[in-house]
């Protein structure tokens, strides 16, 4: 459809920015630092002014149905051939999770994505597809199965669990070997394995710290033409670790080596998409496992959507304006 022609003349990036509505400790009644028009935030605070142009903007008020469907067409591109990204990025608390795994009752781009794919397999020109699902977390540089048949406790050691390897291909796709890979029947199914791996992800690596904030969540659907047969493509849909900066979160130890990490890794992923719209010769994939993961899935051909989100309160608005700040560069 339309959309479809202005990705191919705007290139495949698309950028959206969400505002969380205010929380409840949050002191919203003297203060509306954050504003959205369509397409751009406007940033108001002590008497200066900035802007940032996205490629949608939603605000408060706005649902989990109203950014599913900014991001449909590029679900269903995927059927076309075309390896899809969808990631949300945002420093913790601001609503990346509620965006792609959404909350009982109101589902967010994942399940909704599943839903749709299986709408489209049931028709007649996709009846031989089949699609299989994977998820993976990616904390301090280490891969995790998230679903891996049930291994015994005393194996369960976090530093040696892991026997996931990336292999890049001399054509350009990328495999992970060792990961687990589970042909998905139906929408049920697949909501019930998509739970398996959101509960795995929450007990992982230490019961102690909450690790997810500090970790990425990378679920990924393949489409295959038959049982095995030649990939159409992939869909890779990413819950990143918080983008917040570690000075004002005051980390120290075991904290300040997971920020580190995912600092590291986020401006890997900005250093690629930035050299990717500059058609730069090369590209820095290598720099971060979650750039070499998503390496066959956000350069030609592929369609990626970044949705930015921010926190709608003044005491956010040095983070908010970093975001927005990234967002600008990769837009
Ligand atoms: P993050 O994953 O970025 O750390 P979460 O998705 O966990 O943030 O969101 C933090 C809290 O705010 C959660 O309680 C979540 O339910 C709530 N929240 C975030 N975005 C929205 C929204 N658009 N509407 C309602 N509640 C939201
Ligand atoms: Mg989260």
């Amino acid at each position: 459809v339309a959309l479809d022609k202005l990705l191919d003349i705007k290139g495949s990036i698309r950028v959206f920015c969400r505002i969380r509505p205010f929380n409840s400790v949050e002191n919203w009644r003297n203060s509306f630092p954050v504003s959205v028009e369509t397409d751009k935030i406007k940033i108001k605070s002590l008497g200066s002014k900035k802007e940032f142009i996205v490629d949608r903007a939603f605000d408060q008020n706005s649902t989990q149905e109203d950014v599913y469907k900014e991001v449909e067409p590029v679900i269903k591109s995927a059927f076309d051939g075309h390896n899809v990204c969808v990631l949300t990025y945002g420093q913790t608390g601001t609503g990346k999770t509620y965006t792609m795994e959404g909350v009982q009752g109101n589902p967010g781009i994942v399940l909704r994505a599943m839903k749709e794919l299986f709408r489209e397999i049931s028709q007649e020109k996709c009846e031989n597809y089949t699609l299989t699902m994977s998820m993976l977390e990616v904390y301090m540089g280490c891969l995790k199965d998230l679903l891996a048949p049930k291994q015994h406790p005393l194996r369960m050691d976090p530093a040696t669990k892991s026997n996931i390897s990336i292999m890049s291909r001399n054509n350009g796709t990328v495999e992970i070997e060792g990961l687990t890979d589970t042909e998905i029947m139906n929408f049920k199914h697949a909501s019930r394995l998509y739970n398996k791996g959101r509960r795995a992800r929450a007990t992982s690596w230490t019961n102690v710290n909450e690790t997810s904030s500090r970790s990425h969540c990378l679920t990924r659907i393949i489409i295959r033409e038959g049982e095995k047969g030649k990939v159409i493509s992939k869909i890779w849909l990413v819950d990143l670790g918080g983008s917040e900066r570690l000075l004002k979160t005051g980390a120290i130890g075991q904290t300040l080596d997971e920020g580190k990490s995912i600092n590291l890794s986020l401006s890997a992923l900005g250093d690629v998409i930035a050299a990717l719209k500059q058609r730069k010769h090369h590209v820095p994939y290598r720099n971060s496992k979650l750039t070499q993961i998503l390496s066959d899935s956000l350069g030609e051909g592929s369609r990626v959507v970044m949705v930015v989100h921010t926190s709608p309160s003044e005491d956010d608005l040095l983070e908010t304006i970093c975001t927005l700040t990234f967002a600008k560069r990769v837009r």
